[in-house]
């Protein structure tokens, strides 16, 4: 049933995790940094649970899925068979499946409305649970893109924390596939330094050593540790 063979997988993914976490300690030592500081979010989207093992067998403990649904039918099991397993949201969330993603997920990366600020303040007080929150922030200012406006995002991270108490742990963005990423992470860098936040959810397979330099505290990267995702569900 599955796409991705799994017997195939398990080398390609215990090899490129290994390869990520060197990069990402020589990204760190280039940059001062500690690599302790920087989390690998390794992103499982479109991969099934004989895809991950190998990966949470190797020591991966935190995952980034994209949509509710398809994390809800693969994750409670993996979670069941494995400790420690945190899980990121880091795709659109919609208002409706706010009350599943607050239960199902440790950190949720793409709060990007006021009507889901309100929404998910509600589930949180409702559940009890507090999942990490980050705000997206649309640094290209692309129309097809979630985030919020730079020019909006200080306006409305206050609004997060004062109108619905929420407490803020930083900033995500995803930049235009055609432009130069540093200077959207730069941006991004600019805009939490000015608002007190400390996360910098920023690059993926392509760009992570760049966002490194730029103080990622969050890496997100799929392929270069699951292989090439399916052209149509990616
Ligand atoms: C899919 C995805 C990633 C990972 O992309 P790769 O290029 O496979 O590393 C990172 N962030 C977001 C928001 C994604 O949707």
């Amino acid at each position: 049933m599955s796409r991705h063979p799994a017997h195939l997988d398990v080398e390609t993914a215990h090899a490129g995790l290994t390869q990520v976490r060197q990069r990402i300690a020589e990204a760190a030592i280039e940059a001062g940094r500690m690599a302790q500081d920087i989390t690998l979010v390794a992103v499982s989207k479109t991969f099934d649970a004989a895809a991950i093992e190998p990966v949470i067998d190797a020591g991966q403990r935190v995952f980034g899925e994209n949509r509710v649904q398809e994390s809800k039918a693969k994750w409670p099991e993996l979670r069941a068979r494995h400790s420690g397993i945190k899980l990121h949201l880091i795709g659109p969330l919609q208002s409706n499946k706010a009350q599943e993603a607050v239960a199902l997920f440790d950190c949720i990366q793409s709060l990007d409305r006021e009507k889901l600020a309100r929404v998910l303040a509600d589930e949180i007080q409702r559940q009890g649970r507090h999942p990490e929150l980050f705000v997206e922030i649309n640094t290209g200012g692309e129309e097809q893109k979630a985030g919020i406006a730079p020019r909006e995002a200080d306006r409305f991270i206050a609004s997060c924390r004062s109108t619905y108490g929420l407490s803020i742990a930083g900033l995500m963005c995803i930049p235009p596939a055609d432009d130069e990423p540093a200077l959207h992470f730069a941006l991004l860098e600019t805009i939490a330094k000015r608002n007190g936040l400390k996360g910098l959810s920023m690059g993926m397979s392509a760009d992570f050593e760049t966002a490194i330099r730029f103080g990622a505290t969050h890496v997100r990267v799929g392929s270069a540790i699951f292989g090439e995702r399916h052209k149509k569900i990616a």
